[in-house]
């Protein structure tokens, strides 16, 4: 990997950009790092955002990953409210150049690393601009989304995946009447098994939510102040709202590596050691798209905490010319009024599930398999579950399906005599 004085230029501070340069450090990189990003706020953790921070229990302080000092001992320099408009590379499959920001200014880099995320989708419908339409990625949104909810009535949330699940049971928590509407016929149907789909379903509306799936959402209405009123569905009803949260997915940022040719296929394409198509430059985080990160195959976007940080590892790694294996099994939670999902693995391309416990009583688990072999598991309030599934997918461990339903045995067990 190319190395020059002008040390490494990591552009997105946050989840994935952090652990890069903390990594770097860790495996003695002693370079100048420069941490680029365009929020104003020093890096911080996104999950609260839609759970605890929007329901006021955790502050803005809480959230933050590092003080001051931590990046000033480290000798990392944090460049907050810097937008990097462009960049440009001493040669095509270089690896040093500069970034220009949207001020003009150049900062040169030797080595460079994108951990750019990505955005909220937004709807191409009419009354999308309103005010009083939220997304929620960014703490200024969750800043807006708390204040307006705080004075609203009805809350629609446009969306069942997870962000509009969590901040749904926070809203509806905080009593205010919620409404959440999906074009999809299944809750969540992007990520999890119509077991689990049905059972988050109910476990919602038994908690005073209501949900409209495959709705079609032909508008948002608004009155004269052009402030939101309502949502239009293609059936005519208008359901009220003084709020609209649209939760619909992220776009993977990739206008700056399209800038340079890198290959974008969703993301910008990463192998297992992070490195984008031009193999001197390093990606990783929410903007990717990697290869299974157990097996190598496919093309994955994974969205998740636990993706960013080890990638962000690896891509460390790859870049003081220490490349190291990836190996971790994926995992992931999210909290739904007092459900507790975790959920470790990919499920994509299973073709037979087991359920394990009694949805109705709030506490299960769904477990994955493909061709007769266990690739994950969907634990709700099930932590012990969870914690086996993890542990045995990272020794590339299984359990028979026939054996995985039979709750009178720990998973643990079961575990640990197939693999004995
Ligand atoms: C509300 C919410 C709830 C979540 N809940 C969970 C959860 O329960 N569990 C879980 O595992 N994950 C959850 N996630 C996902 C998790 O937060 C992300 O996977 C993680 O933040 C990804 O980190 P990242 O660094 O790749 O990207 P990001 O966190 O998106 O950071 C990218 C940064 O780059 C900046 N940037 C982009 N372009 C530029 C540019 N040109 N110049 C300068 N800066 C730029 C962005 O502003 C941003 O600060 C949640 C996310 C949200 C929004």
């Amino acid at each position: 990997m190319t190395n020059s004085v002008s040390g490494t230029l990591i552009v997105g501070a946050s989840q994935a950009g952090l652990q890069i340069a903390s990594s770097l450090r860790e495996f003695g990189d002693t370079d100048p790092i420069v941490l680029v990003g365009n929020e104003d706020v020093a890096p911080y953790q996104r999950p609260p955002l839609s759970k605890a921070y929007l329901t006021g229990k955790a502050t803005a302080e809480s959230l933050s990953f590092r003080s001051p000092d931590w990046y000033a001992g480290k000798g990392i320099e944090l460049r907050l409210s810097t937008h990097i408009q462009h960049l440009e590379l001493d040669g095509p499959s270089s690896g040093s150049g500069a970034a220009i920001t949207s001020t003009g200014e150049k900062i040169p880099f030797g080595r460079l690393a994108l951990a750019v995320g990505g955005s909220p989708r937004r709807l191409a419908i009419p009354g999308a601009d309103l005010d009083g339409v939220c997304v929620l990625r960014d703490m200024t949104q969750a800043d807006d989304l708390r204040r307006r909810l705080d004075a609203a009535f009805n809350v629609v949330v446009i969306g069942g995946g997870f962000i509009g699940l969590e901040a749904a049971a926070a809203a509806r928590a905080a009593g205010k009447d919620v409404t959440v509407v999906d074009v999809a016929d299944r809750l969540l149907g992007r990520a999890v098994a119509p077991e689990v789909s049905a059972f988050y379903l109910a476990a919602h509306r038994r908690r005073g939510t209501q949900v409209l799936l495959s709705a079609a959402i032909e508008a948002i209405e608004g009155n004269d102040q052009n402030r939101v009123t309502g949502v239009r569905l293609g059936d005519g009803t208008v359901l009220p709202a003084d709020v609209v949260l649209v939760g619909v997915g992220l776009v993977a940022n990739t206008d700056l590596a399209a800038g340079l040719g890198l290959e974008i296929d969703r993301g910008i394409v990463v192998d297992a050691l992070a490195r984008t198509s031009n193999p001197n430059i390093v990606a990783a985080g929410d903007c990717t798209t990697l290869p299974h990160p157990l097996t190598g195959e496919g093309r994955y976007r994974i969205e998740s905490v636990q993706n960013a940080v080890a990638q962000a590892q690896i891509a460390a790694a790859t870049l003081v010319g220490r490349p190291q294996g990836p190996a971790a099994v994926p995992w992931f939670w999210s909290d739904q009024a007092d459900l507790k999902l975790q959920i470790a693995g990919l499920s994509n391309g299973y073709d037979h599930v087991v359920v394990r416990g009694e949805p109705d009583e709030e506490q299960f688990s769904v477990l994955y398999y493909a061709a007769g072999r266990l690739i994950a598991i969907d634990a709700i309030n099930a932590p012990r579950d969870y914690m086996a599934v993890r542990k045995l997918l990272g020794t590339g461990g299984s359990i028979p399906a026939e054996l995985a339903g039979d709750t009178n045995v720990p998973l643990r067990d079961l575990a640990a005599a197939v693999t004995v």
